[in-house]
């Protein structure tokens, strides 16, 4: 089935729930009204229609390769590329003063969610790229600035980012790469880096490398790794591309999907390279760059749960399969599981895009007013945004094969390349395990002011739409409480470890509550009739209840966990 570009959707959440409004109202985004965001939507979402969804396939069946040394890129992926650089998508959000648009980040994070769910292999290569421009606005020379922002901005260039190593992979720090002053304002990198997304392409006239390596005086561990920028080619002073660096892809990786993007591993021998940020300040300056892609990721995930979802949708109003119990088309949709199913895919990916839309309000705000209160829930959110999203992701892509029965095994479909393609996302950008104890460590680090100011917000939305939705004001009021005293005891724990035992529970039931919020918030500004409002029944009577469990299991601590020991796993 053709992908159908959820522009509604967006447009709905914006002006209803996630108050896109504030953001307009800033000095910094005043240009983003609403005509503005439904044109550019409109328009995204043709780009997403017409020209990337195409290409989905042609990345699966034709993965990109290495021949003799260079990257061919799947067919028709080049001509995609050109489409969105020069829609002047990839500087959607970046500074005006280079070429960007400056538009909220609220904004591109629809457009991302779309460009995922089109084409997801290709729109890693340009979510890549959007990273490494905010690092570089955030923490780059003026000078590097001027040569390499207007050409990542126009898409002429793409960015890499490169932490991974054999050895280093969550643990950064363990990195070995090697950075040397030239004593000319260079440096020379050596190292392999691995799991490097479109290390090199043929369809933009550079690639631009940012790398993670030690300077001689750099310490142990991540206090002591800077950052630099590293060119395939270098610039001339004028702009122009100049000698090849000395660097080069050794090999592609044969992956589980994503077979359309290629993810290389690197080698760099002495390659010149630029300081981005201060000496052993990199994992700051990475960070920026991190801290984007980490909702760029977790809206990947969105993109293909709704992909998924049209998909599973188009087969189960077509295929006829038993008599159905309800009158109707008499096609499986009808059956009350194939329902269900559908039903809690279609929830699930409202609530996890909620979720990422108002964290990146948050960021926006943040941006926009420099208040901490933004920037803190902004940081909170960031994690459940990653690991919700992409959980999202995984579990709507397998149940869209379960929905499609044995054709959904049939790569011909496209439903088995939806789920194969997800899975890295709750992978890569820091595992979701990783996310999940990001969130319970540093963001409770405030003492729980962040959430307790998110669970304020829930119960007060809660109290407001009591008397339209009695019961299911209630439930969710009810879940915040449980949610509430779940952060407290996390907030008492002394040993960490009893905080990282519940981590994952603990985030996928503030998940599971902040979907309960957001489907409720949809159902009022719908008026409490309407397809919007009975999926918020839907979620509240039938998934927000798994929050118990989690939240009861985030309780759990770690003692119990290692009283099953290394020897009782292996026997
Ligand atoms: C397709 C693909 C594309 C990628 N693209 C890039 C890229 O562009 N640039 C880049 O730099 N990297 C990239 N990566 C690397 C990716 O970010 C890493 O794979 C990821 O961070 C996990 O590291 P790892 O694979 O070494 O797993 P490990 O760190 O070995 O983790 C293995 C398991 O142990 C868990 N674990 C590890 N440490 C802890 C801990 N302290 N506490 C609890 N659990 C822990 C993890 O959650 C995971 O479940 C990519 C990877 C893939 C597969």
């Amino acid at each position: 089935m053709a992908y159908r570009a959820p522009v509604n959707d967006f447009q709905f959440l914006f002006d209803r729930v996630v108050g896109l409004n504030q953001v307009v109202a800033t000095d910094l985004f005043s240009e983003a009204s609403s005509d503005v965001t439904e044109a550019i939507l409109a328009e995204a979402g043709k780009l997403c229609e017409t020209v990337l969804a195409p290409l989905q396939r042609n990345g699966d069946l034709h993965p990109a390769v290495l021949e003799n040394g260079v990257v061919r890129t799947s067919p028709g992926f080049g001509e995609g590329y050109k489409a969105i650089a020069e829609g002047g998508w990839v500087g959607i959000a970046a500074n005006p003063k280079y070429g960007g648009m400056g538009l909220p980040h609220t904004v591109t994070t629809a457009v991302n969610e779309m460009m995922s769910g089109a084409c997801l292999s290709l729109q890693l290569n340009p979510l890549m790229t959007q990273g490494q421009i905010e690092a570089l606005d955030h923490h780059a020379s003026n000078e590097l600035k001027a040569v390499y922002l207007p050409k990542l901005i126009s898409g002429e260039w793409s960015g890499t980012m490169n932490l991974t190593e054999p050895q280093a992979g969550s643990d950064v720090g363990a990195l070995r790469s090697k950075a040397t002053d030239n004593g000319d304002g260079s440096f020379s990198i050596s190292g392999q880096k691995i799991f490097i997304s479109w290390g090199d392409n043929d369809f933009t006239e550079n690639v631009c490398h940012l790398v993670l390596a030690r300077l001689p005086d750099g310490v142990a561990g991540t206090k002591g790794i800077s950052l630099f920028m590293v060119p395939k080619y270098i610039p001339n002073g004028d702009g122009t591309l100049g000698k090849a660096n000395t660097l080069k892809v050794v090999s592609l990786e044969h992956k589980l999907g994503l077979h359309g993007s290629p993810t290389a591993v690197m080698q760099f021998d002495d390659a010149q390279g630029w300081l981005v940020g201060a000496p052993h300040g990199g994992m700051k300056a990475m960070f920026t760059m991190m801290n984007n892609a980490r909702l760029g990721v977790g809206v990947q995930g969105i993109g293909q749960a709704e992909g998924a979802y049209q998909h599973a949708l188009a087969y189960a109003m077509d295929r006829k399969q038993g008599k159905t119990p309800v009158q109707g088309s008499g096609a499986i949709i009808d059956h009350a599981d194939v329902r269900r199913m559908l039903a809690q895919m279609k929830a699930d990916t409202y609530a996890a895009r909620a979720i990422a839309l108002e964290c990146a309000v948050a960021i926006d705000m943040a941006r926009a007013t420099g208040d901490g209160e933004w920037n803190a829930r902004a940081a909170f959110l960031t994690p459940i945004a990653k690991a919700f999203g992409t959980d999202v992701g995984c579990e709507v892509s397998q149940m869209g094969v379960q929905v499609h029965g044995g054709m959904g095994f049939i790569e011909e479909t496209g439903a088995a390349q939806y789920a194969r393609d997800v899975r890295v996302t709750a992978i890569y950008e820091g595992t979701n395990g990783i996310q999940a104890m990001d969130l319970v460590a540093r963001k409770l680090m405030d003492g729980g002011e962040a959430a307790e100011r998110i669970l304020d917000d829930i119960e007060a939305n809660a109290e407001a739409a009591r008397s339209a939705f009695p019961k299911l004001t209630g439930k969710v009021w009810r879940a915040a409480e449980t949610l509430r005293e779940t952060t407290e005891w996390m907030l008492t724990r002394d040993d960490l470890n009893d905080r990282f035992a519940g981590a994952v529970p603990y985030l996928r039931g503030f998940a599971r509550v902040l979907g309960g919020h957001y489907h409720l918030k949809s159902a009022v500004a719908e008026g409490g009739e309407g397809p919007r409002t009975r999926l918020a029944a839907f979620y509240i009577e039938r998934m927000l209840p798994e929050h118990a469990a989690l939240l009861a299991h985030a309780r759990a601590g770690a003692a119990g966990l290692y009283d099953i020991t290394t020897d009782d796993l292996i026997t």
